[in-house]
């Protein structure tokens, strides 16, 4: 999950803390669930992803999922769970609702809690996988065992897609959308890895963003290479500084500005709430995407500067192999970060043109793109009602991510896909990745009927 930086919308305020409550019965199941999948230690390597698919699994055949429409696929050390919950078929193709099993490498020696222990404290959950995102894997779990108890039949099919290696190689959603695309083919994806809501330190709801679109991920080697020889018989030619004049090319150039509906719409709403010449610029951006002073501005803008364009910038640097010889190669490596729409093979031809025919260009992986998925006005509208059930009148912005999650692969194979996680949470709060990751108690609770809600609206029309 990445985190939607609305840290300018934020102001300085007090924690209010969090009362301990009478748990419903589905909140107890809700937490229990999320209690165990907080105790498998499902970082890369270890091989317990499969054996928490198992326990849930389990969860889903106690409620009374047919053993049949419960599929845990292993690949490496890994494996997917996909859970298909029948509807009645009268309402179109069936819905994905996507999360991912894997955490982030926790060192427990680093953190204040067991970072595999579900530690509820001071009206928060901590624990490695509390926001990224066994909170989404638990609740969405949860509201299928709650639905199916409850004898909902959904119009159109709903498939659970818990991905396993997310953090890392991204492999199992690349496996299910090419060896098993009947079982999570669908019209659309709602992913509880992306969007969400920002609380402000007054711990009132500030903005929800809709994820309707992702940055490609890319990164490309620039090598330059050269005979080599003896330092003390320097020459003109020199591996290190031309390496160095083809990365001046790259600084000195910009990606064209680019937009799409969800940047302007979430231009015009950050515009609105931001003080300031970025607040202006915003508003101009909005309004006129050609306005070359506002996409100055922007461009300016750490924050900002990834919804205009794409962008490349060097990373890493290695080359010649001793100090007393001409260096025989240099290479840097570029990351980039595409905009939709645009492919990997377009940015690397545009670096090449850049640092010249005598300079290598190589991309690294195959790097996949996407296309930002369509504002569909009944997801929207969906997911408005639901947010507003629990924050009334809070502003629903359309975002696209600089990052990029499993949701890419779905988008690049056809299924448009929405981040819509019903998380709200601080900006100060949030330790996504890092040391002692917690969620707040009561967001954890609403998030639960926000994804109930939303389950019985958009399953039920
Ligand atoms: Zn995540």
């Amino acid at each position: 999950m990445r985190t939607i930086l609305f840290s300018v919308l934020l102001a300085l305020g007090f924690a209010s803390p969090g009362l301990a409550a009478e748990l419903t019965p589905d909140q107890a199941k809700a937490r229990e669930i999320f209690a165990r999948l907080i105790s498998f230690k499902t970082e890369v390597g270890l091989g317990q992803v499969p054996v928490m698919a198992k326990y849930l699994a389990d969860e889903f055949k106690a409620a009374g999922f047919p053993a049949e429409d419960i599929h845990i696929l292993p690949l490496g050390e890994t494996a997917s769970l996909v859970v298909r919950y029948r509807g009645d078929g009268s309402g179109g193709r069936p819905i994905d609702w996507m999360a991912h099993m894997d955490v982030v490498t926790a060192k427990p020696e680093d953190w204040q809690r067991d970072p595999f222990a579900l530690t509820e404290e001071n009206g928060f959950f901590y624990g490695r996988g509390t926001q990224d995102i066994k909170s989404g894997v638990a609740l969405l779990a949860a509201n299928f065992l709650r639905l199916k108890k409850e004898g909902f039949v959904p119009k159109r099919d709903f498939v659970i897609v818990f991905s396993g290696d997310e953090e890392t190689e991204m492999a199992t959603i690349q496996d299910l959308v090419n060896h098993h695309r009947d079982l999570i083919d669908a019209e659309f994806a709602l992913n509880s890895d992306g969007g969400g809501g920002a609380l402000g330190e007054d711990g009132k709801a500030k903005i929800y963003g809709l994820q309707t679109a992702e940055k490609t991920y890319a990164s490309f080697e620039i090598t330059t290479r050269n005979p080599g020889g003896h330092s003390s018989l320097p020459r003109a030619d020199n591996a290190i500084y031309e390496l160095a004049d083809a990365l001046k090319k790259i600084q000195a150039y910009r990606f064209p500005v680019m937009w799409s509906d969800t940047t302007l719409a979430y231009f015009k709403a950050s515009g609105a709430a931001t003080p300031g010449p970025v607040g202006e610029a915003m508003r101009r951006f909005a309004a006129n995407p050609r306005d070359e002073a506002a996409s100055d501005t922007l461009n300016a803008t750490p924050a900002e500067v990834g919804k205009t364009r794409t962008t490349c910038i060097p990373t890493l640097l290695r080359g010649g192999h001793a100090d007393n010889a001409l260096p025989q190669s240099a290479t840097a490596t570029v990351n980039c970060r595409i905009f939709p729409g645009v492919p990997v093979a377009d940015v690397g031809k545009t670096l090449a043109g850049l640092v010249g025919d005598k300079v290598e260009v190589k991309v690294i992986g195959s790097p996949a793109a996407s296309d930002a998925s369509p504002l569909r006005p009944d997801v929207m509208a969906a997911v408005t009602r639901s947010v507003h059930a629990m924050h009334p009148e809070v502003q629903i912005v359309p975002v696209q991510d600089s990052g990029a999650s499993d949701g890419l692969y779905l988008r690049a194979a056809g299924i448009p896909t929405y981040g819509v996680s019903g998380m709200f949470i601080k900006d100060s709060d949030s330790f996504l990745h890092g040391l002692n990751e917690r969620v707040p108690v009561q967001s954890y609770y609403d998030e639960m009927d926000y994804w109930y809600r939303l389950m019985k609206d958009i399953g039920g029309r």
